[in-house]
């Protein structure tokens, strides 16, 4: 998976293999030295058909792209996890309980 990011100082592209913020030593831009990229969100949808990976984790029953709301290859994917489904999930077992009963 490649990146599409901009220089934030002289606007030059760039496709980098992991997100700005994931480098430890964030690569310098080649036309001005600077390490400060930001994502080209534009660029990323506009390619997004041939470059997304597609992938299988849990975080789905079906593949999905990498970094959908549930997908587990996401930093942030238990906090969302039990913030969203795990909540969502209780009210509907505490619900066919009800109608059970
Ligand atoms: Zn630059
Ligand atoms: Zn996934």
């Amino acid at each position: 998976m490649t990146i599409s990011c901009r220089c934030r100082k002289c606007g030059s592209r760039r496709s980098l293999r992991l997100k700005p913020e994931s480098y430890i030593r964030v690569p310098k831009c080649g036309v001005c030295g600077e390490a400060n990229w930001r994502i080209d969100f534009y660029r990323m949808k506009r390619e997004k058909g041939r470059l997304s990976p597609t992938c299988y984790c849990s975080g789905y029953h079906f593949p999905h792209r990498e970094g959908s709301l549930f997908c587990q290859s996401r930093p942030d994917a238990e906090e969302i996890w039990n913030a969203t489904r795990g909540a969502r999930y209780q009210s509907i077992t505490s619900t066919s309980e009800g109608v059970l009963a």
